[in-house]
């Protein structure tokens, strides 16, 4: 039976407990364990599929076609963890289950409360992710604040399955912050032993703290803490600014955090090995040889968040070409009053990202043509694969006012348009193409050179296509289709004749990139921008 470790947090929100759940993760597979890692999310969207970025983030989406919090995102970078659409229990997702129960009689003439019946949904859809399977260690990570009205059904749930499982099967860490207040030249404790009492409040009494902190935390200050929570002055561990996410795993080994785990949890385990880790990922991004430029625009540049796993797949891509990737985010309507040159000329490489409506597809698309008219390597992601076509029906084949019929649906030329099922779909959640399909590479591609396989399969998030209508005249005009999706004739990539390096790809590739891995198509699009770069300077 599998073990399980609870992940909450405390003080204040974005203190990167994904991060945390993620190295955690990857400690304990260095130690030869089989995990899997959960996100509960206490909103009541049933998926984040709807939300807007500024709102939340990327939306995250995996092989199995499920629309996710970005945190999986990290569980998938840092673990080998499969993580599928079960992997995310939203509160939505919960009462939509639970209405749906109840519609079809399944409470027999019962009260529906939020305990025991929502509290029961929330242990059954956690449980069931490692049922029938050999996952020997569990996390779940607990979205929000401790202290929270929307997320207290979820502490409930948890705090009733750990006490089934008993004291050697489960095990609760607290991340907090303690706050070095400046003027006071002091860290405070304070907030943490609120926290930590809400959450005894609650019936939950933490094993383990997780604490960030600007300054190292003194023995005293662990002491006290340890005192005031209730935990052993070992298990309270700092967890500092870091350079690279991915340093992470390795700070908290430093402090034995696997050790106690091990511990606590009564397990054995072989040796770490975070070797490879430290030499491959660690040292490369913080000791690379070259440096590039990549601009990337979009329209949600001033959220951080809205294009992670780009950011970091870009920061992969770096690493496999022993580059630092200095991203210069650009906003696709600054490019729409300024020009494009304004913004690209320093840069050795542009990538346009997914996006959806209208404003700022004017800004990108200038964008698009700035790249392939100075031979600047171009790197299109969905929506950046759609507006690629507009661009070059624009402007290379003669089509004026070509659009995709998202953003204009009485365009003379609508070279993007929807699929026959997707016209009669009205439901906006969870209907798009979702998830892997296969794609078949062209020979003498950019992409088969990169991929190595002419079989691939990539994650997809799109309602829109490539109108095949067209397909004959943009290839009588030096567009190459070099992917395309074998079951349906769809065009996956597409590439240009006569320029350096220009791939432009329908699905996200980004989701599949990991540090010590990078995606096949990063890391040739950060080496085309190495080469534009010592050709141009
Ligand atoms: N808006 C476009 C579509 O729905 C592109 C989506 C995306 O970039 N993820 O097809």
């Amino acid at each position: 039976m599998a073990k399980y470790i609870f992940i909450t947090g405390g003080v204040v929100s974005s203190l990167g407990k994904g991060i945390a759940s993620a190295s955690i993760g990857k400690l304990l597979e260095a130690r030869g364990f089989k995990i899997t890692i959960i996100k509960c999310d206490p909103y009541i969207n049933v998926d984040p599929g709807t939300m807007n970025p500024f709102q939340h983030g990327e939306v995250y989406v995996t092989n199995d076609g499920a629309e996710t919090d970005l945190d999986l995102g990290h569980y998938e970078r840092f673990t080998n963890a499969v993580i599928g659409r079960d992997n995310n229990i939203t509160t939505g997702k919960i009462y939509n289950s639970v209405i749906n129960k109840e519609r079809r009689g399944e409470y027999l003439g019962k009260t529906v409360q939020v305990v025991p019946h929502i509290t029961d949904e929330i242990k059954n859809n956690i449980a069931k992710v490692a049922q029938g399977t050999d996952i020997d260690i569990v996390l779940v990570e607990i979205g929000g604040t401790v202290g929270d009205i929307e997320s207290l059904p979820f502490l409930e749930a948890i705090r009733q399955f750990g006490l089934k499982l008993g004291r050697d099967n489960a095990m609760f860490i607290h991340l907090t912050l303690i706050p070095f207040i400046r003027s006071a030249g002091e860290i405070k404790t304070k907030p943490t032993q609120h926290s930590v009492g809400k959450l005894r409040e609650i019936g939950i009494q933490p094993d383990m703290l997780l604490c960030r902190s600007e300054i190292p935390l003194a023995a005293e200050v662990k002491e006290k803490i340890a005192m005031f929570c209730n935990v052993e002055p070992q298990t309270v561990i700092e967890a500092l600014d870091v350079k690279t996410v991915y340093e992470v795993p390795l700070c908290l080994m430093k402090q034995k955090l696997d050790d106690l785990i091990m511990k606590r949890l009564r397990l054995k385990a072989k040796k770490h090995d975070m070797k490879d880790w430290q030499k491959n990922v660690i040292e490369r991004v913080k000791n690379p040889q070259n440096s590039v430029k990549v601009a990337v625009v979009g329209k949600y540049i001033t959220l951080q968040d809205a294009y992670k796993s780009i950011y970091e797949a870009l920061i992969h891509g770096g690493i496999a070409n022993d580059a630092r990737v200095e991203i210069q985010r650009v906003d696709s309507e600054d490019i729409t009053k300024d020009g494009a040159e304004h913004y690209l000329r320093e840069v050795n490489g542009i990538l346009v990202p997914g996006g959806f409506g209208n404003r700022g597809i004017e800004g990108k698309i200038e964008a698009i043509r700035y790249a392939r008219e100075n031979n600047i390597p171009y790197f299109g992601i969905c929506l950046g694969m759609q507006t690629a076509i507009i661009e070059f029906s624009r402007n290379a084949c003669g089509m004026k006012n070509a659009n995709s019929t998202e953003f204009n649906t009485k365009t003379p030329y609508p070279v993007i348009s929807l699929l026959e099922e997707q016209k009669t779909i009205k439901e906006k959640g969870g209907t798009m193409r979702l998830g892997a399909y296969q794609c078949r590479l062209k020979k003498h591609t950019l992409s088969l050179t990169a991929y190595k396989n002419p079989k691939i399969s990539e994650r997809h998030r799109h309602r829109y296509e490539f109108n095949n209508k067209y397909r004959g005249i943009m290839e009588k005009n030096g567009l190459i289709f070099a992917g395309i999706n074998p079951q349906r004739d769809l065009a996956e990539i597409v590439e240009l004749k006569n320029h350096p390096w220009f791939v432009a790809c329908q699905f996200h590739p980004e989701f599949k990139s990991k540090p010590d891995k990078a995606h096949p198509l990063f890391a040739a699009f950060v080496e085309a921008a190495l080469r534009y770069q010592a050709k141009n300077s």
